[in-house]
């Protein structure tokens, strides 16, 4: 057991202060991943920030039309607000597609944002990884990569981002508004919001030490048909081994997000181009780039299955 210090803030900046003055604090949400990555020591926090008490529960209108999201509601109480019903429901289905009941009653907006890869081999600390212990090497590149990603890989990391949610919220163009120490406001698009892994796995993020997620922000409803379509090994309880987002318009136009395969959740202008001309087109534009291993490359078929299945879906609705 590491020893590390607790405190419960008081305001955001205080959260945001005590968090970037002490070397190695962290935030603390609902706690459904850093703790289990505190006890298996691949994280060692020294120090404990609480935000659950700072009021960022509340999910409100814009004035532009849009809703704020606070970096505190929780997964479940997101995904029955009857506005993200009716707005925004790609990101209803994509967080009931997540994880538990339980898990879901404590997993937070922010930190379901921030939680981390679920390759096997950041999780055993005995094997080597660039992501957990930068320049020890990967694991995985030569052992069992099924799981793992097929887009924006590296040479020093292959590591899928594993939220579902996070997928929704790039469909929706979502924005992440943080503070940081010094009591400065930024709104980040969320296509800006995750670091491909390249040469530092270690670093996922563009926020700063010490930075807060304060709230995530919609855009207007867009209207349209929203799906989002979760392939796993068990029907629950599993992360996915390909998911896809997607937003039908009336008028043959789609656009289309993906999880499970991406080292961030993965959104292309040329797959939206490409919704026209049908789900082999979406496939062809979406992994152009696509690099696999021997035991993954059947995310590449999965993928287009799904399309195929979602298309044909969307013309019996019509
Ligand atoms: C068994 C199991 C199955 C799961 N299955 C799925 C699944 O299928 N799909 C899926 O998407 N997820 C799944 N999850 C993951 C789950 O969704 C995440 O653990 C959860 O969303 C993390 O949110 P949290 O509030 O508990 O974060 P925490 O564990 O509290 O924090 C996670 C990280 O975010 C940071 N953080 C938290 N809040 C903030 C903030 N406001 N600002 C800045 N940093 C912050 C913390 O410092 C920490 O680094 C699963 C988890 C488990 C344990
Ligand atoms: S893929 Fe990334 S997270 Fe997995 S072992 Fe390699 S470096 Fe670590």
């Amino acid at each position: 057991m590491k020893s590390f210090t607790y405190e419960r803030a008081a305001s955001v900046e205080a959260a945001a202060k005590a968090a970037a003055s002490v070397q190695g604090a962290r935030f603390i949400a609902g706690g459904t991943n850093l703790i289990d990555l505190m006890k298996l020591q691949i994280e060692t926090p020294t120090h404990l920030v609480d935000v659950n008490h700072l009021g960022l529960d509340r999910i409100e209108r814009t004035t532009e039309g849009g809703l704020r999201i606070g970096a505190l509601v929780r997964n479940t109480d997101l995904a029955a607000d009857k506005t993200v019903r009716r707005d925004y429901a790609v990101l209803s289905r994509a967080l009931v597609a997540g994880a538990s009941g339980q898990l879901r009653n404590k997993a937070t907006t922010g930190g379901n944002l921030l939680q981390r890869t679920r390759c096997p081999y950041f999780y055993d600390t005995r094997m080597p990884c660039n992501k957990r212990k930068p320049g020890t090497g990967c694991g995985a590149m030569e052992g069992m990569s099924r799981s793992l990603a097929i887009l924006g890989v590296s040479d020093a990391c292959i590591a899928q981002h594993p939220s579902d949610m996070a997928v929704a919220m790039r469909l929706l163009d979502a924005q992440v508004d943080t503070m940081d120490a010094d009591g400065v406001a930024r709104s980040i698009p969320i296509a800006d919001f995750y670091l491909l892994p390249g040469d530092t796995p270690n670093r996922e993020t563009v926020l700063k030490q010490g930075e807060l997620i304060t709230s995530v922000t919609l855009p207007k409803p867009v209207g349209g048909t929203h799906v989002y379509r979760k392939v796993r090994d068990r029907a629950s309880y599993a992360f996915a081994l390909v998911s896809v987002g997607a937003i039908f318009g009336e008028d043959g136009t789609a656009r289309f997000a993906f999880g499970g395969i991406g080292a961030r959740p993965w959104r292309t202008q040329a797959a939206d181009a490409a919704a026209p001309h049908g789900a082999r087109a979406v496939t062809d534009a979406v992994l152009a780039d696509a690099r696999t291993t021997p035991h993954n490359d059947f995310k590449k078929p999965l993928v287009e299955r799904i399309l195929a299945s979602l298309y044909r879906q969307q013309e019996e609705r019509a």
